[in-house]
C-alpha cells in the first residue's frame, strides 16, 4: 500500500487529506503550525466563501493567464462536487449568497476547518512539522522520498503532496519559505510573485485626497496604467481609505503592480460615472447648470456622486465654492475631468502581508494539468496557492485548491 506525505496543511492540504481518507490511502499530514488551516480561518473575513456555484465554462474566465490550464480540474471536481462534497460527507450545509458565492449556513470559516480536520482525521495529521529538506532515492522501490523537520524528525513516502501556500498573510504559516523546497530542491521554475486581491496604496496629495474620504464608498471605473500603458481595468465598488483606495475594483488591479512601479509612471485612473462617455456627462452637467445657475457646481456634480465626493472633486478641479452661473467652460472641463478621469498615483506595490492571494508561483508549463503531478520530479504533486495560479474574489481560490487537490489525490491511486 502506498503512502502519501501531504506537507501543508492549508485549504488544499486538508481537502487531499479529505479525498485519501474516502479513498483510504494512507497518508500524512505535515503541518508547519501548531494548527491546521489558519488561512481558512479568515477566509470570508471568518465565514469562508468557499465556492463559487457558477457553470466551470463561466468559472474558469475569474483564473487570469491560468483559465486553460485550470479547466480540467473544474471540470473533474467542480463547484457543484465541492458543495456536495462539503455538505454530505463534511457535513456542514452551505448556503448561496451574492454573485452564486457559497458560505457555511452557520456563517463560520471555523465550521469548515474543523470538519476537514475530523474528516481527515487527527491521527493522520502532525503540527508543528516543518518541512525542510526533501531527498529523494531513485534506487528504493518503496518510500522513496525522505522528508525532513527543522526538528530532524524524518519520515518517508511514496508519493507527496505540496501544498505549501503562497506569500500573502505570513502568520498563516504561508510565508514564501516553501518556494525553497519547490524551486531550490525540487528544481522548479518560480515565477515572480505578485501580491494580488488587495487594496492599493497612493501616494502624497492624493492620499490627502482619499484620506478625506476615507470610508467613502462609491461605484467605479477603475484602470491600472503603467508608464502611460493601460494594464488592466474593472469595474465595480471604490472604497477610500487613509492608504489609498481598495474595494472589489481595486483589488481585482493589485496583481498587475510590479515591485518597482515607482520607477514607473503608475497611476489608477477613476471613472465615477463609467458606462457614459465625456460628452453624455457634459452635456447633462451643462443642462443642471442651465437649470440650477444658484447652485454649487459641486452640489450639481452630487447628482452624480456622493456629496462628499463631490466636494473633493471641486476642490481638486479648483471650483470649490463657485457658482454654477460663474462657471467657465474651463471649469467645467476640469470638474468633468476629475468625475470622469480621477489619477491618483501609486506610491508602491502593496504588501504581501494585507493581500489575499499570490500571483506567481510554480510555473505551469512544469506540472500536468490533468493531476497536477510535477514533470520535473514524478511522483511530486503541487496543488494550491503555491502554483502559479490566483483566482478573483468571490469563492474562486478556495474552489482551485479543491479542485486541485481532487485531481492529484485521483491520479495518485
Ligand atoms: C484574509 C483572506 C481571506 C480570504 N478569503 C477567501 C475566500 O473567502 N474565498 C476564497 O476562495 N479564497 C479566499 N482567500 C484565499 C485562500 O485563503 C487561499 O487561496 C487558500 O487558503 C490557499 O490554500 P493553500 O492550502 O494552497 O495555502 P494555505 O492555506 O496558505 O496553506 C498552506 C499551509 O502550508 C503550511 N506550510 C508552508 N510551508 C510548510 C513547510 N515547509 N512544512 C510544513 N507546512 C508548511 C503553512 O503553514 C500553511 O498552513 C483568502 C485569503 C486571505 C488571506
Amino acid at each position: 500500500m502506498i503512502k502519501v506525505g501531504i506537507i501543508g496543511g492549508g485549504a488544499a492540504g486538508l481537502f487531499a487529506a479529505c479525498f485519501l481518507r474516502k479513498e483510504g490511502v494512507s497518508f500524512t499530514l505535515l503541518e508547519k503550525g501548531p494548527e491546521c488551516g489558519r488561512k481558512l480561518l479568515l477566509t470570508g473575513h471568518g465565514r469562508c466563501n468557499i465556492t463559487n456555484r457558477k457553470p466551470v465554462t463561466e468559472l474558469m474566465q475569474g483564473y487570469h493567464e491560468a483559465s486553460k490550464f485550470i479547466k480540467p480540474a473544474l471540470s473533474s471536481f467542480g463547484p457543484e462536487d465541492a458543495v456536495k462534497f462539503i455538505e454530505e460527507e463534511l457535513r456542514v450545509p452551505l448556503k448561496e449568497e451574492e454573485n452564486n458565492r457559497m458560505f457555511p449556513v452557520s456563517d463560520k470559516a471555523s465550521d469548515i476547518r474543523d470538519a476537514l480536520v475530523k474528516y481527515a482525521g487527527q491521527m493522520n495529521i502532525l503540527t508543528n512539522f516543518d518541512v525542510v529538506d526533501i531527498e529523494y532515492d531513485g534506487n528504493q522501490k518503496y518510500e522513496p522520498f525522505t522528508v525532513t523537520a527543522k526538528d530532524g524528525r524524518v519520515l518517508m513516502f511514496d508519493r507527496l503532496i505540496m501544498a505549501t501556500g503562497g506569500k500573502t498573510f505570513p502568520k498563516t504559516g504561508s510565508d514564501g519559505k516553501a518556494y525553497e523546497l519547490l524551486g531550490g530542491i525540487l528544481g522548479h521554475k518560480i515565477t515572480p510573485l505578485y501580491p494580488a486581491l488587495t487594496g492599493v496604496p497612493v501616494s502624497g496629495a492624493d492620499k490627502e485626497f482619499t484620506s478625506s474620504l476615507s470610508g467613502v464608498s462609491v461605484y467605479a471605473g477603475a484602470g491600472l496604467y503603467l508608464d502611460n500603458r493601460k494594464k488592466n481595468k474593472t469595474e465595480g465598488d471604490v472604497l477610500f481609505t487613509h492608504e489609498g483606495l481598495t474595494g472589489p475594483a481595486i483589488i481585482e488591479l493589485a496583481r498587475d503592480i510590479p515591485e518597482d512601479v515607482t520607477e514607473h509612471d503608475g497611476w489608477i485612473e477613476l471613472d465615477f460615472t463609467p458606462g457614459r462617455d465625456d460628452t453624455e456627462v457634459d452635456k447633462e452637467l451643462l443642462e443642471q447648470i442651465r437649470q440650477r445657475p444658484d447652485a454649487r457646481l459641486t452640489t450639481i456634480g452630487a447628482s452624480f456622486v456622493p456629496a462628499s465626493l463631490s466636494r473633493a472633486i471641486g476642490e481638486r478641479a479648483g471650483v470649490t465654492d463657485l457658482v454654477a452661473a460663474n462657471a467657465t467652460k474651463e471649469h467645467r472641463k476640469e470638474f468633468l475631468r476629475n468625475l470622469k478621469h480621477l489619477h491618483m498615483t501609486i506610491d508602491r506595490q502593496p504588501k504581501f502581508e494585507t493581500a489575499y492571494v499570490t500571483r506567481g508561483g510554480v510555473a505551469l508549463d512544469e506540472i500536468d494539468r490533468k493531476t497536477c503531478q510535477s514533470k520535473v520530479f514524478p511522483g511530486v504533486y503541487v496543488i494550491g496557492e503555491a502554483l502559479d495560479i490566483d483566482g478573483i474574489s468571490g469563492g474562486y481560490n478556495l474552489q482551485a485548491a479543491i479542485s486541485e487537490a481532487y485531481i492529484a489525490v485521483r491520479a495518485i491511486m
